[in-house]
């Protein structure tokens, strides 16, 4: 968070003041620092250095077509959940042959048009799956590479609804069960094995568990080299964790530093899968205090941002910090819960904070360019915030403020649907 500071009173994203920005562009607003993001993208990829890889992006934390074409320009990889994701990657400039494709439940048309545009690797998370790729592979007279994400069964020690490596999760392919599917795929038709994947969680602070997932992959990857089944690139997915209250963190060179040492002589290709850690810290999202409201028990700032802006809070007990955009208030200190304006008891950005408020005020809700902007909805009706791109001293709108005819695009009266069928 290294490019957030005050200035003159001002919180202030690398040279930008954020008053201005939410002056310039309203309220709610996210913005993100294009430094931040190329920092910590950075940091992966020299701490991977010469050895053969790649850094994936996980587009799913955030989606912007600014934010993926700036990655793109520094030459990232992009770990895709859905056709939608990989439309927006390839809009942005990213190459097909820098994308893999990850999640349960890819449909046969998003696996037709991954072909079609040749990606790198499919991350395949059942033997159904690997039976329709090698399907429609087969028909195309195309071989495609394929990895198989394996589920290490390690506790990830992180929240049970961001914990995806237990055996109990819907994600991946038992690891008992992972040498039979892995001869399967050697056998089918417009198949090749190519790597092995996995991803444990996400929000994880320590090393451990990411080295314990690493050692069961690798006795998977020794057992399949004596079936004949060679793996050139081991995965290890996403999940490094960010500081958004007091959490201390291994760095991502120490990390990726542990995994190459534990490599060994094993001629492997590394991959790794990051959201949050390249996204979360780069992005504050900006809401203006509409009213303030006292109570017997508790007083409420009522912003005019909410769940449906972002949903962490609500989905996952998240906590973020809250810091106010102008500081030095005359305002007296009191503790303060930030809720929006959605009918939810559950429309919380924050409980009991410090704060000096009054109604006009702008705050800045921390660490959200990761699981922000792309799970908001217009629940309620409320158009999606405006994105901005802060570079210096200049920011750039790149994603405009949902209006109602926004809202409402796609949808039909009675009478029209007759006459337009989509
Ligand atoms: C969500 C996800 C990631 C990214 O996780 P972060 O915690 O944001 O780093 C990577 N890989 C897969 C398969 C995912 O589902």
């Amino acid at each position: 968070m290294q490019e957030f500071s005050i200035q003159d009173q001002q919180l202030t994203l690398e040279s930008v003041s954020l008053e201005d920005v939410a002056n310039q562009y309203g309220t709610p607003c996210y913005v993100y620092s294009k430094a931040a993001l190329t920092r910590s993208y950075l940091e992966y990829s020299q701490a991977l250095g010469e050895h053969p890889g790649k850094i994936c992006f996980a587009v799913k934390s955030n989606s912007n077509l600014a934010v993926l074409q700036l990655l793109a320009n520094l030459g990232a990889s992009f770990d895709i959940v859905s056709g939608g994701e990989m439309e927006r990657v390839l809009r942005a400039g990213g190459k097909a042959e820098n994308i893999i494709f990850s999640g349960v439940g890819k449909t046969k048309q998003e696996i037709i048009r991954a072909m079609d545009v040749g990606i790198y690797c499919f991350n395949v998370e059942s033997q159904p799956e690997l039976e329709v790729i090698s399907e429609v592979a087969h028909a195309r007279n195309q071989e495609v590479s394929i990895s198989i994400r394996v589920n290490p069964d390690v506790d990830a020690n992180t929240h049970p609804y961001i914990s995806t490596g237990l055996k109990e999760n819907k994600f991946g392919i038992d690891f008992e069960a992972a040498p039979a599917v892995f001869q399967r795929a050697k056998e089918l038709p417009g198949i090749k094995v190519s790597g092995v994947d996995c991803h444990i969680g996400s929000q994880i602070t320590e090393l451990s568990p990411f080295m314990d997932a690493l050692d069961r992959l690798l006795v998977l990857i020794d057992q399949l080299a004596e079936l004949s089944i060679t793996i050139e690139h081991l995965d290890l997915g996403g999940g490094l964790g960010v500081t958004y209250k007091d959490e201390v963190l291994p760095s991502i060179a120490e990390y990726i530093a542990k995994v190459k040492e534990r490599l060994g002589d094993r001629k492997l290709a590394l991959l790794f899968e990051p959201g949050r850690s390249i996204s979360a810290n780069a992005g504050a999202l900006i809401t203006e205090v509409i009213y303030t409201k006292l109570t017997a028990h508790r007083n409420f700032a009522i912003v005019d941002a909410a769940m449906n802006d972002n949903l962490r809070p609500a989905l996952y007990q998240a906590w973020q910090e809250i810091r106010p955009v102008t500081t030095g208030s005359d305002a007296e200190e009191q503790q303060w819960d930030i809720v929006g304006p959605v009918c939810e008891t559950s429309d919380f950005l924050a409980k009991d904070r410090a704060l000096s408020i009054k109604a006009g005020d702008r705050l800045a809700l921390m660490s959200a360019g990761a699981y922000g902007f792309t799970m908001s909805s217009n629940y309620n009706s409320r158009g999606r915030a405006a994105e901005v791109l802060v570079d210096g001293d200049k920011h750039y709108l790149i994603r405009k403020r949902e209006n109602f005819e926004d809202i409402i695009q796609g949808e039909y009266l009675l009478e029209e649907q007759i006459t337009d069928t989509p």
